[in-house]
């Protein structure tokens, strides 16, 4: 597929009078990053934008907010323009996928590999350590000042969605845009501290916990761990506070490929995959109508816990063991 030139995404920004913004659900830091950041640019502009959730922030997200964000209980809808952001498949936005056809035009931006057009207007790019980096890119290109609040928004999206500027999707650019955002004076080790060291204890004594509980396979090339609804409640913590787990799993010298299988509700299983070299788990994934990233996937399982870590289980050990 072939992306629109991102002047042609900007111009109809610029045209509009309101804008609604949709990102996935159980946003990560690059989701709501990218979301705000573009929201705030387009205030700037002097546009109504808006963005629009249909479930909560994880606590140590909720900084970002900046006053953009509207339950779609209470959101208006039908934008001249609807952007999502972030994702590509409506199921990831199931409560908004009507705010997104309701509007005069609809664009998409987003970096994973799995995404199928949606909108009028789509920029994809799978070479994208995160979508941070093409709302940066957006941002420029409507001409509007990056100020502090953007930036934040703008580094935290593309810190969290690299692993900190760890993972194998970074790239020059993931640090270009930082060098940038330092011009606007903001201050990153304050985001950074927000991001990463203000977690509740709850959460850091169920990592311990789960990991401590993982089983390892392959000669210790995969290791996999679940999380029930009853471990959760034994420690009282929330499902967001399983976020994070899977990368500990991977970071465990000789593994190539983490598991994290948690029991969102009861028969609804959202499974985590990360690999560190050569095992897709985007494809691993797509097994179950999930998608991804090669070395960071995921997907729903609607089956009891136990049936969806077995049927993980076995399709992991095919994947990382072929050949
Ligand atoms: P996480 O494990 O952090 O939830 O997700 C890892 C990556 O896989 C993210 O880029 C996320 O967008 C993608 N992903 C997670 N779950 C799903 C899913 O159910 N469907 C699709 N298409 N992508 C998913
Ligand atoms: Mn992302």
């Amino acid at each position: 597929m072939k992306n629109d030139p991102m002047k042609k995404i900007a111009d109809a920004l610029l045209g509009a009078e309101s804008i609604d913004i949709v990102t996935h659900i159980m946003m990560d830091g690059d989701a709501i990053g990218s979301a705000v950041a573009l929201c705030l640019a387009l205030r700037k502009e002097g546009k109504t934008a808006n963005v629009i959730i249909e479930d909560s922030i994880a606590e140590y997200l909720q900084f970002l907010e900046y006053g953009c964000v509207t339950d779609v209980a209470e959101a208006e809808g039908s934008g001249d323009i609807c952007v999502a952001l972030d994702c590509g498949t409506k199921s990831r936005f199931p409560k908004r996928s009507d705010i997104l056809d309701s509007a005069k035009l609809r664009i998409c931006v987003d970096h994973h590999q799995t995404t199928e057009p949606i909108a009028d207007l789509n920029y994809i790019e799978p070479e994208s350590a995160a979508t941070g980096e093409l709302v940066y890119a957006l941002i420029k290109e409507m001409g509007t000042e990056i100020d502090k609040d953007i930036a934040s928004c703008i580094f935290a999206a593309i810190a969290t969605d690299t692993g900190n500027f760890m993972y194998s999707n970074t790239t020059k650019r993931s640090h270009e845009v930082v060098i940038d955002l330092y011009d606007t004076g903001f201050d990153a080790y304050s985001v950074s501290v927000q991001l990463y060291e203000n977690e509740p204890y709850r959460k850091i004594a169920l990592h311990g916990d789960v990991v401590s509980r993982a089983e390892r396979l392959a000669d210790g090339k995969i290791i996999m761990a679940k999380v029930s609804r009853e471990l959760l409640e034994s420690h009282g913590a929330d499902f967001e506070d399983t976020e994070g787990i899977v990368s500990i799993l991977r970071s465990i010298s000789g593994v190539e490929a983490a598991a994290l299988v948690k029991e969102k509700k009861k028969d609804e299983i959202k499974v985590s995959l990360r690999s560190k070299e050569y095992v897709d788990v985007a494809k691993v994934a797509s097994g179950f109508e999930g998608g991804g990233h090669k070395r960071a996937a995921g997907c729903t399982i609607r089956k009891d816990l136990d049936s969806a870590y077995e049927e993980i289980k076995t399709a992991l050990v095919k994947e990382t063991c072929r050949g």
